[in-house]
């Protein structure tokens, strides 16, 4: 069984909700299963009466199955009997608001697909948004898990969101200033709706996704390459946030004040030399302004530029290799800034990372202060695993991040 360090998990004390501690149980249950009461009751640190009322009020809600699945028996020779998710009774759904294409994915309580994600046009004006968010998300919902309790939508956006309220502070992609998204999308659809930073998401998924085969402690950072650059930084197992909302915004850190217009309206931000409009934008041999390309309309999008990469023209490969160099330099700057573990990169451009790594690692390395610190790890999520959308799952699959010390 994984070994659950007792440190992280906070439970909540009289006069929080109960609701905290039943998302602790289920939380603890997904990382850990199978887990028997006595664990879970060790992880949380309190008294097994304490858990087994929380438990079975979970099982009576079908979030929660119990089963003997372990061969082995106890010294009284009674087989121990485990927890397990019922992942398959409730549905989650996950928005990725992008400027060039959003999509939606209808998935279970695991972060699993239950359906193929559908894309769809990215509308500006929220109520229409919505409108289209609710129509699809009927449909999905009704195709794929007829019947079923849906905890919710979650939806990441490229741009900075205050926790409070739940605004869009700044979408500079998308043009979005102090907007309201999220209550549109829950009139719409009548479901609770959590929204979330693109970056900080998809580290918050890193953390959900306990992967057994990779270390779940130490500071991380999240970068993911898009439209625009998100980046979700984790430091002490939290989510690092700010006083303004803004901590972590590396994409809006300026490699060279010179340099090309970003979305922002500032010039030389790291974004504006490595998002995708950057890439398409070299390719096309346009200036790498980000209102020289508008992903909406341009003649060929980031899969074609990385697919001719991958297929060897040298046009494609050498926008791409440009854009490499920019994504280690910059990435030299949070590693001389926070000095992670590790960090990972999500999007596009990670197709070919067989080709660009060389590039990346030598451009990093050119700035990072000590050799030691230039073998930081980078780790690649590729495009088909969603980080995205995992990310905007995770909001509402695993709201108790807040209570067990992560958000
Ligand atoms: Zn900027």
């Amino acid at each position: 069984m994984p070994r659950i360090d007792p440190s992280t998990v906070r439970v909540a004390t009289r006069g929080t909700s109960r609701a905290i501690n039943r998302q602790i149980v289920l939380d603890l249950v997904r990382a850990h299963q199978p887990i028997s009461r006595a664990d879970l009751a060790r992880a949380m640190n309190v008294a097994r009466g304490a858990v087994t009322t929380l438990v079975n009020r979970l099982i009576d809600e079908d979030l929660l199955v119990e089963g003997a699945t372990d061969s082995s028996t106890t010294q009284r020779g009674r087989k121990p009997t485990f927890l397990h998710v019922n992942a398959s009774r409730r549905v989650v759904v996950a928005v990725d608001l992008r400027v060039s294409e959003s999509y939606v994915l209808l998935a279970d309580l695991m972060g699993r697909p239950v359906a193929d994600v559908v894309a769809f046009e990215t509308l500006r004006e929220p109520r229409a948004l919505a409108r289209r968010i609710a129509k699809i998300i009927d449909a999905l919902r009704e195709a794929h898990a007829p019947g079923l309790g849906c905890e919710g939508v979650g939806v990441v956006v490229p741009g900075m969101v205050d926790r409070a309220t739940s605004r869009v502070i700044n979408a500079p992609t998308l043009g979005w200033k102090d907007r309201d998204i999220r209550t549109p999308i829950a009139t719409a659809t009548g479901l609770p709706v959590q929204i979330e930073n693109s970056g900080r998401a998809c580290a918050l998924a890193q953390l959900w996704a306990v992967r057994k085969e990779l270390p779940s402690r130490g500071d991380f950072v999240f970068v993911s390459v898009s439209d625009g650059l998100g980046v979700g930084v984790v430091v002490n197992g939290e989510v690092l946030r700010g006083r303004h909302n803004i901590a972590g915004e590396f994409g809006h850190v300026p490699l060279s004040i010179d340099g090309p217009i970003c979305a922002c309206g500032a010039t030389g931000c790291w974004e504006a030399y490595v998002s995708n409009r950057a890439t398409v934008a070299r390719y096309l041999r346009r200036p790498v302004d980000h209102i020289a390309v508008d992903a909406t309309t341009a003649p060929v999008s980031i899969a074609e530029v990385m697919a001719a990469a991958q297929a060897g023209d040298a046009r494609a490969m050498a926008a791409v290799q440009t854009t490499a160099r920019y994504l280690g330099l910059g990435l030299g700057s949070i590693v001389n800034a926070l000095d992670p573990d590790r960090v990972y990169i999500g999007g596009e451009l990670t197709l070919a990372w067989d080709v660009i790594a060389d590039t990346v690692r030598s451009a990093l390395s050119e700035r990072v202060l000590t050799q030691a610190a230039t073998r930081v790890e980078l780790l690649v999520v590729p495009p088909q695993e969603s980080p995205r959308l995992l990310g905007a799952a995770a909001l509402v699959a695993a709201p108790a991040f807040s209570s067990t010390g992560v958000a």
